[in-house]
């Protein structure tokens, strides 16, 4: 490849970067990925860098695995494209989507496959509320979701999303939608036990739907652990309530597992982990680990059932199960099945992990540690009794730690004055050992950044 700088100064003429402030970018240059392997990421300089996570939560196998280079390669010799539109159907789609239906729980046994996990909430909000047209309850359309979530960037799956900065910008939301808070007992629990306080905002989802009126909702959305919002692991009682709350008012349950699916939380999947019964679900991310672009929205045989029943649903995309993408994702469940990875990561590196960042609240600057599989955070504070945030905007500190782990080539993510992670799960108990040891270097070196 070319010289650094050279792909520096092209990246910063040409290319825009999602979620970047770019004239800040384009100032000091991008960092830039020429290989990977495993859970290390190579940059132009040839850093190893220790992938904390997994691209963006999505590597679940880890990079560079041949076996998905060589399916991938049969797929595009044998069938390098056809659509599932009208009348068609090819063996990647109906052998992935007979796959999904043995995997997941419950009678979640239809797929509709999507692009991405963006396009896939689209779907399912719009499937949702075609739902209830045929259903012949054409007024419950509004769908509920929650502040600080983060379910994609189109206009419809970023207004699902409860990301206020998102709002601000290119006419977010569209209307329909509603938003309650989430679940995050360490910034917003006050005095109240977790339990307490799981269970208080899992009702603020009854209040929300007797304030704008049963017969007007039409489901409701959450991750099982909101992962772009900063890991925030919900206490025990929260999903209980939820799950007695949406069977009471027969609204759908739509369970966004674009980062908890396909192992991050120690299960298949996080409803799993939480005893949760979704109608839909969203599936992306590690469903191709990453290697290709492709997302679903499992589908239940309650609702399905009805979707079939009502003539054409004028809704799907060229890239709808994409043979080859289809062909990677099989290949990349061939691998996590026969290798065993969720099983071994659930019984051997996710709990040795979890003794090691539970270990972190040590730190003086760190003050609660969640973790649950191959997903953690930490929440960074100057004062741990007091669950107290830091003089600085909210973020800085955040900031600060996360630029010192990019330094110390680990990459680890900052959500405000959050740290979270969400390695490969074939992660190994020594590079958790260098995880570790490169997070705590790094959160020191910030702790003296942040101080001075
Ligand atoms: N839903 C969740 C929970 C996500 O974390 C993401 C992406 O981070 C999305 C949806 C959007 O997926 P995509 O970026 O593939 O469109």
């Amino acid at each position: 490849h070319r010289p650094t700088s050279e792909m520096q100064a092209l990246d910063a003429a040409h290319h825009m970067h999602p979620f970047t402030d770019g004239d800040a970018l384009n100032a000091k240059g991008a960092r830039i990925i020429t290989s990977a392997k495993g859970v290390f990421v190579t940059d132009s300089e040839g850093e190893q860098i220790l992938d904390g996570m997994a691209g963006l939560w999505c590597v679940n196998i880890g990079y560079g695995r041949e076996e998905i280079a060589e399916a991938a390669a049969r797929q595009i010799r044998q069938l390098s494209y056809y659509n599932t539109f009208f009348q068609t159907s090819h063996p990647p789609a109906l052998e992935l989507a007979a796959k999904l239906a043995e995997l997941a729980p419950g009678d979640l046994n239809h797929v509709f496959f999507n692009g991405s996990g963006s396009d896939s909430n689209d779907t399912n909000m719009r499937m949702a509320r075609h739902y209830w047209q045929l259903k012949g309850k054409p007024e419950k359309q509004i769908i509920l979701s929650r502040w600080n979530a983060y379910h994609g960037s189109t206009m419809g799956s970023g207004s699902l999303s409860g990301m206020k900065a998102m709002h601000k910008q290119g006419g977010l939301p569209i209307p329909g939608i509603d938003w309650i808070n989430q679940p995050d007992w360490w910034s917003e629990g006050g005095e109240m036990s977790p339990e307490e306080f799981g269970l208080a905002r899992a009702r603020e989802l009854e209040a929300k739907i007797l304030d704008l009126g049963e017969d007007k909702v039409a489901a409701f959305i959450a991750e099982p652990i909101q992962g772009a919002g900063g890991v925030i692991v919900p206490p025990e009682t929260y999903w209980p309530e939820i799950q007695r709350i949406v069977d009471k008012y027969g609204i759908l349950l739509i369970a966004d597992e674009v980062i908890c699916g396909f192992g991050r939380t120690g299960n298949w999947f996080g409803t799993q982990t939480f005893g949760l019964r979704p109608d839909i679900m969203t599936i992306a991310k590690g469903l191709s680990s990453g290697y290709v672009p492709i997302g679903g929205s499992l589908v239940s045989d309650k609702v399905a059932k009805v979707i079939n029943a009502g003539g054409e649903f004028a809704h799907g995309y060229t890239y709808s199960a994409h043979p080859v993408a289809a062909a990677i994702a099989l290949e990349n469940l061939r691998i996590m099945q026969d290798e065993k990875i969720v099983e071994k990561m659930a019984a051997d590196t996710a709990p040795y992990l979890k003794t090691k960042w539970e270990a972190l609240t040590a730190h003086p600057m760190v003050g609660e540690a969640k973790i649950v599989g191959m997903m953690a955070s930490i929440a960074l504070t100057p004062d741990k009794a007091a669950r107290a945030k830091f003089a600085s905007k909210e973020g800085t500190v955040g900031l600060i730690c996360r630029e010192r782990c990019f330094a110390n080539n680990l990459v680890m993510r900052h959500v405000g004055d959050r740290m979270v992670i969400a390695p490969p799960l074939v992660i190994s108990r020594a590079e958790i050992d260098m995880l570790i040891e490169r997070a705590i270097r790094s959160l020191d070196e910030g702790m003296e950044i942040a101080k001075a």
